[in-house]
C-alpha cells in the first residue's frame, strides 16, 4: 500500500512572513518527528517558489492550487504548470469546488489542466464532490462519476491523485458519515478501475472537507481513503501535524 498523503490547501491565505513561519514550523516538526505519511503544502502562487526553497530537503513537498492548460502565451494573470514546476512545485490542486464555483471551471477545463500538469511533470490532484442538494436528491454517486469521467485525462492513473470533497463539507465543520465516505471512495475506486485497469487500483483517493485532528484518525482508517486534503486546519501547524500523525501505515 502506498503511503497516505496529507495535503494542505492554504487557499488565498499567506503573506510572506506568516507563510514562511508556518512552513518553517512544519519543517522543524517534521525533522524532529517524521510523520507516517507524505506531506504536501499548497500555498498561493506568490509563495510557491519561496516555500519550495524553505522545504528543500525536508521531505515536505510544495504544490499550487491551480494552473493554466497552456504552456505559455497571451493569458494575463494565469500561471502555467511548467512555471509551477520551474518554481519548485511538485503537485497542483485542480478543479477545487471553489474554482468550479468562483471561476465557472468545467470538467473539460479541469481535464485540460490535469493533462498540462502531467505533461509538466506535476502530480495533478483533481477534486470532485457533490453539493448538498445533489446529496439530498440521492444523486451524489452519479455526480461524482460524471465529474471523474469528464475531469480525468487519459494517462492520469500512475501519477494523478483524486480528492473527494463534498462541497457542503468544505469549511463548514460538517462531514459525511464514515459509511458515506467509505461508499463514495469505493465507487470512485470502481470507476478508476473500469477506466484505467490495474493502474486505477493504485490511484490515491483523498478525502477532503472539514478534516481536523479530532476526526482525522477515523477518516484515514476507512477503506480506500489514501489521505486527506485539508483546508482550514492546514493553516495551523499543530493541527496539520496532528492530522499527519493520524495517517495509517
Ligand atoms: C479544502 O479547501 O479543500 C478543504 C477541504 O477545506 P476545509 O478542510 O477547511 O473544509
Amino acid at each position: 500500500m502506498p503511503r497516505q498523503l496529507i495535503a494542505g490547501n492554504w487557499k488565498m491565505n499567506g503573506l510572506s512572513v506568516p507563510g514562511a513561519r508556518l512552513a518553517g514550523a512544519i519543517r522543524e516538526a517534521v525533522s524532529a518527528a517524521p510523520p507516517p505519511c507524505d506531506l504536501l503544502i499548497c500555498p498561493p502562487f506568490t509563495l510557491v517558489g519561496t516555500l519550495a526553497h524553505v522545504m528543500l530537503g525536508s521531505g515536505v513537498a510544495v504544490g499550487a492550487q491551480d494552473c493554466h492548460a497552456k504552456v505559455a502565451g497571451p493569458h494575463t494573470g494565469d500561471v502555467s504548470a511548467a512555471m509551477l514546476k520551474d518554481a519548485g512545485a511538485t503537485a497542483v490542486i485542480l478543479g477545487h469546488s471553489e474554482r468550479r464555483t468562483d471561476h465557472g471551471e468545467t470538467d473539460a477545463e479541469v481535464r485540460a489542466k490535469a493533462a498540462a500538469a502531467l505533461a509538466a511533470g506535476l502530480v495533478p490532484i483533481v477534486c470532485v464532490g457533490e453539493t448538498w442538494p445533489e446529496r439530498e436528491a440521492g444523486r451524489q454517486e452519479a455526480v461524482v462519476a460524471a465529474q471523474l469521467a469528464g475531469s480525468l485525462p487519459d494517462g492520469f492513473a500512475g501519477t494523478g491523485v483524486v480528492a473527494y470533497e463534498p462541497v457542503w463539507a468544505i469549511g463548514t465543520g460538517r462531514t459525511p458519515t464514515e459509511a458515506d465516505i467509505a461508499a463514495m471512495h469505493a465507487m470512485i475506486r470502481r470507476v478508476l478501475g473500469e477506466r484505467f485497469g490495474a493502474a486505477g487500483g493504485r490511484v490515491l483517493i483523498l478525502y477532503g472537507g472539514s478534516v481536523k485532528p479530532a476526526n482525522a484518525a477515523a477518516i484515514l482508517a476507512l477503506p480506500e481513503v489514501g489521505g486527506a486534503l485539508v483546508g482550514g486546519a492546514s493553516l495551523v501547524a499543530e493541527d496539520f501535524l496532528a492530522i499527519a500523525a493520524a495517517a495509517q501505515v
